[in-house]
């Protein structure tokens, strides 16, 4: 038996049909679903007691009973900006999910695609391990509704970033579908630009996100302002190069009339020297595009280390005068281990002691 979000809406009218069950039944379990944060049939207090029972027997449930397949393993940092969520699936694989709060009262939910990560970039905890699989349509949508229930009653998410473990770009056909429904106006109904998906940089799953006509923001992970430095830090890059990944968000750009964000992590004696930011400037002069800077969050198996706050400044200065839009973004959440796939890695390595 299927869990319900793994289900789109054409094979849910179906199933509500085959069972008897009026169209108007559907929406109001979606409703229970997405605007109440209900996930328990026996909660949905406007159906009959048998229309619960049915559901309930043509739907897999979870462990505590809801139509939710995860498992919330552990919850950290409720009282900091930065929440965390660890949720293990009926496989016994795990992910993690964050809430980020900031001071212009963005709330946004940070989801992983896949479970593990075949990019293998050098500086990520997500890859360490590699790649298992990728996640369903459901999998994505729960990790949403359960961060979205995290919140007090009176608000809920304002933006979604696909910036978790995995690369999406290599799961497009459950992360579209979950997208979708989230975006929907009778699913969770966030706007489109409050949507960002953040990729290494695969051309052929940003033309066929392009060509979905739905306009996400796009952020490309950067890194390195030239073939041979990226090429080293971010694996992916061997078999792409810098130009084929910039005319690739050209054509998003062309598509969609999104400005592209570029994601520059910045790592201490590796990518963040005054020369850097000058190739860097060279290389995205006259795109409309804008640089997020992100000092490295160290990583404890890894040797890479965070620049000092003067270097991120000159980087950054050196950007701007060079006519180049950029924001610095501190990575929240440090304390929880909010970089990806370093709670994940923490959870396995505490099952395995
Ligand atoms: N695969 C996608 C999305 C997941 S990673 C991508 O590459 O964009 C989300 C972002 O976090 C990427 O920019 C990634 O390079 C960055 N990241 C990974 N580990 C990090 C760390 N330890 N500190 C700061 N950023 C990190």
């Amino acid at each position: 038996m299927p869990f319900l979000l793994d289900l789109p809406t054409r094979d849910l009218e179906q199933i509500f049909s085959d069972l008897n069950l009026p169209a108007w039944r559907l929406k109001q379990v979606r409703r229970w679903i997405f605007a109440r944060r209900t996930f328990d049939f026996n909660a949905m207090t406007d159906l009959s007691k048998d229309v619960r029972a049915t559901l309930a027997q043509h739907f897999s449930l979870g462990r505590d009973g809801s139509l939710l397949s995860s498992r919330l393993v552990t919850h950290t940092g409720s009282s900091d900006a930065a929440e965390k969520i660890l949720l293990e699936f009926p496989d016994g694989h795990c992910v993690e999910s964050v809430l980020l709060r900031d001071d212009r009262d963005h709330r946004t939910a940070c989801v992983s695609t896949q479970v593990g990560c075949q990019m293998g970039c050098v500086f990520c905890a997500s890859g360490m391990d590699g790649f298992i699989r990728n996640l369903t349509r459901g999998e994505i949508l729960e990790q949403i509704l359960r961060l979205n229930a995290l919140l007090p009653d009176a608000e809920r998410l304002t933006h979604l970033v696909v910036m978790g473990t995995g690369e999406p770009m290599l799961n497009l056909p459950a992360l579209l579908p979950a997208l979708a429904e989230i975006t929907s106006s009778d699913g969770f109904d966030l706007a489109n630009r409050r949507v960002t998906v953040s990729t290494v940089g695969i051309p052929d799953g940003i033309r066929a996100m392009a060509a979905a006509h739905v306009p996400y923001k796009l952020a490309i992970s950067l890194h390195a302002p030239n073939d041979v430095l990226r090429s080293e830090i971010v694996p992916q890059n061997r078999h792409v190069g810098i130009q084929n990944v910039l005319a690739a968000s050209d054509d998003y750009f062309r598509a969609t009339g999104r400005r592209v964000t570029f994601e520059y992590i910045l790592i201490d004696q590796c990518n963040s020297s005054r020369t850097h930011a000058l190739e860097l400037a060279n290389l995205l002069r006259g795109r409309t595009a804008i640089v997020n800077l992100i000092p490295y969050n160290a990583v404890a198996e890894l040797p890479y280390k965070t620049p000092s706050a003067a270097t991120v400044a000159q980087f950054a200065r050196v950007l701007e005068e060079e006519g180049i839009q950029v924001k610095v973004r501190f990575r929240k959440g440090d304390k929880i281990d909010a970089a990806c796939g370093q709670l994940r890695r923490a959870f396995r390595a505490r099952q395995e002691n």
